[in-house]
């Protein structure tokens, strides 16, 4: 059975802006959010080779040093010409210095090489996971579909949000502000974000 999310929740992220956005979305469900940093959670290496399996491991983590329930999210983007490159690994295109740009030519790069021709089809996917200290655990995943453009448009977002243009729309997540493409629909319509499809369906199972 589904279990609902209540009382103390630990974040298993040292992101802080990951840490609002959250606190925004479990606040009014009484849920209090605290930082697996700020308890001084050492962040586990991820290892695993799928979005819930890295999902699982950080949650995982959390929930065994500190005693309470524990919650984390794993995210990134997905080429079909690139078998599904950079796929977990989405971050660590960027390097140590997060230098995306960087990724993102080197995603033009790759496609090039290959000698991949349009439409370059991909997809963002977020996986969700909440581990309890008894070893209950409840995973959510999102997907939002669309295609590559080159060059990058815009410059609002982050990550690979510039060369991604969402089927049905005709602005890329760069050309989006953030609150446009993470908006959780109040009205039973579906979210845009992988990010946000991923917390309807979480809120919908552990919220209620
Ligand atoms: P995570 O923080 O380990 O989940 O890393 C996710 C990585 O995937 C980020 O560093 C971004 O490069 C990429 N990513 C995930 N979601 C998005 C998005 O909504 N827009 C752009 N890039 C994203």
């Amino acid at each position: 059975m589904t279990r609902r999310i209540e009382g103390r929740l630990v974040i298993a992220t040292h992101n802080p802006g990951k840490l609002w956005e959250l606190r925004q979305l479990l606040e009014p469900h009484g849920v209090d959010a605290v930082s697996a940093g700020d308890l001084g959670v050492v962040e586990p290496e991820e290892t695993e080779t799928t979005f819930s399996g890295n999902a699982l491991l950080k949650a995982r983590a959390s929930s065994s040093a500190t005693g309470l329930p524990a919650f984390a999210d794993d995210s990134g983007l997905c080429v079909d010409a690139l078998d599904g490159a950079p796929g977990v690994y989405s971050a660590r295109w960027g390097g140590e210095n997060r230098d995306f740009a960087a990724a993102i030519r080197r995603v033009e790069r790759e496609l090039r090489e290959r000698g991949a021709t349009g439409p370059f089809t991909a997809h963002f996917i977020c996986a969700l996971a909440i581990v309890w200290p008894d070893g209950h655990t409840e995973e959510f995943e999102g997907r939002v579909d669309g295609v590559l453009v080159f060059p990058p448009r815009g410059e609002k977002g982050f990550g690979y949000d510039p060369i991604f243009l969402p089927d049905g729309l005709d602005r890329t997540f760069g050309e989006m502000m953030s609150a446009e493409k993470h908006a959780m629909p109040g009205d039973g319509s579906r979210a845009l974000s992988h990010r946000a499809r991923a917390f309807q369906a979480l809120a919908g199972a552990c919220l209620g």
